[in-house]
């Protein structure tokens, strides 16, 4: 028996990056994975430019006189004259800031009139100035290698100029679920049966990931549909998922025939609930997870533990996901000697804690809780837990991603 977190840290090191990289447009970039750091190349603004619609004017002249007169309009796009110390440029938002000109004042405390412009409420020198460089400074590190790209960052790198960069290339992730008793959803569901729901899960799990090439298969349970399975995947896919069949059944089929494939396997029984049984195995050089068959356990193994391998041979620097705490709500004492990893809603206090409720029904087959929780409580082992005790609360807000 090992650890949770063991367990999870040597998931986590099997994902390292890949060592292949490709170019992709900025148009087609959002959620890829960056594999270069981009350094700043221009200073944005690139040179101090007008905040507001307004007056430019060298602040000392007001002192002398309120009113003064226009010496030239310049909007967002043209160069500039440099101001006639004593008079004013009319400027708009965007617009450089002329030589000699020092401070924007906003069109709402001027008027207007006979080419002049009269200043009714004086204004601290320096204001309503976008500073070059204020923003983003050339020869400064922008986002470093490692990032998923969102829509905000797509801002930045086209702010920069950047139509291209250097990604890594897409995960493609086979799964393989095993079972006779399963039967695809949308077919007629034969006596003694159920549907395969792990399948389409786990899809849309490697989907909420950013992964969305997958390749399915589904085995009997035998030695060789299992090993034949197993050998088509590891070939076509950078890694392989494998569910159900791996603990000590009659049935359980998948720990020999990754053997029988040559493949090399690290079986734990790792000291958690939901998910017992978990195998990490090699077969043709690829990571392959094995994960319980029961959904819940596939669901809550798949988003602490496997997760991490995934983000890591994506080539994503940040692995784990953020960590909080809450309070559970118990109606009695809660004992378990392994820790476990329940389903709960959270909701805020009106303190601003964390307040984790748990599901009815904690059976690792009860696939409705699994919508309706909001993340997972890690209750601790070996100890009786009260009411309102500060566990670690894994939010699947930010875990699923
Ligand atoms: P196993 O580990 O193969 O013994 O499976 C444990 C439980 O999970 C059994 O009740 C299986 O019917 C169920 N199960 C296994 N694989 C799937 C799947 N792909 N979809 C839904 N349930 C499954
Ligand atoms: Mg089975």
């Amino acid at each position: 028996m090992i650890d949770f977190d063991l367990a999870q840290a040597r998931l986590t090191d099997a994902g390292t990056a890949p060592k292949q990289h490709e170019t992709c447009s900025l148009t087609l970039a959002l959620g890829r994975v960056l594999a270069q750091d981009i350094i700043t190349r221009l200073d944005m603004p690139p040179a101090d430019n007008s905040a507001m619609d307004g007056y430019a004017v060298c602040w000392e002249d007001l002192q002398a006189s309120a009113s003064l007169p226009i010496q030239a309009r310049v909007y967002a796009g043209d160069v500039p004259p440099a101001l006639i110390r004593g008079q004013a440029i009319r400027i708009f938002t965007g617009a450089p800031i002329p030589a000699n000109a020092d401070t924007v004042i906003m069109q709402e405390n001027c008027s207007e009139q006979n080419g002049h412009v009269l200043i009714n409420e004086p204004s601290p020198q320096g204001v309503n100035i976008r500073r070059r460089g204020e923003d983003m400074q050339a020869g400064l590190p922008l986002i470093a290698a490692g990032t998923v790209l969102h829509s905000a960052h797509i801002a930045q790198l086209a702010a920069q100029g950047i139509a291209s960069i250097t990604v890594y290339p897409r995960l493609k992730v086979g799964i393989l679920t095993t079972g006779d008793e399963l039967t695809a959803p949308g077919l007629a569901l034969p006596p003694g049966h159920i549907y395969n729901s792990n399948a389409a899960m786990l899809q849309a799990q490697l989907a909420d990931l950013g992964v969305h090439e997958t390749d399915h298969l589904h085995a009997s349970d035998s030695l060789e549909s299992i090993q034949n399975a197993l050998q088509t995947l590891s070939t076509n896919c950078d890694m392989v998922l494998t569910v159900g069949g791996v603990s000590v059944g009659d049935k359980d089929f998948v720990k020999p025939a990754i053997e029988a494939a040559g493949g090399k396997l690290d079986l734990w029984k790792v000291r958690m609930k939901p998910g017992k049984p978990l195998a990490l195995a090699y077969l043709n050089s690829k990571p392959m997870v094995c994960l319980p068959g029961n959904p819940v356990s596939s669901y809550a193994v798949f988003t602490l533990m496997v997760s991490p391998l995934i983000r890591g041979l994506q080539g994503r620097h940040e692995r784990h996901a953020r960590l909080s705490k809450g309070k559970i709500q118990l109606d009695k004492p809660w004992f378990n000697e392994r820790e476990d990893f329940i389903r709960v809603q959270a909701t805020y206090a009106p303190d601003g804690q964390l307040l984790l409720q748990p599901f009815r029904n904690q059976g690792s087959g009860v696939i409705s809780s699994l919508p309706w929780a909001s993340g997972l409580a890690r209750m601790p082992s070996g100890v009786q837990v009260h009411t309102n005790t500060l566990v670690d609360y894994y939010d699947f807000a930010y875990w699923r991603h």
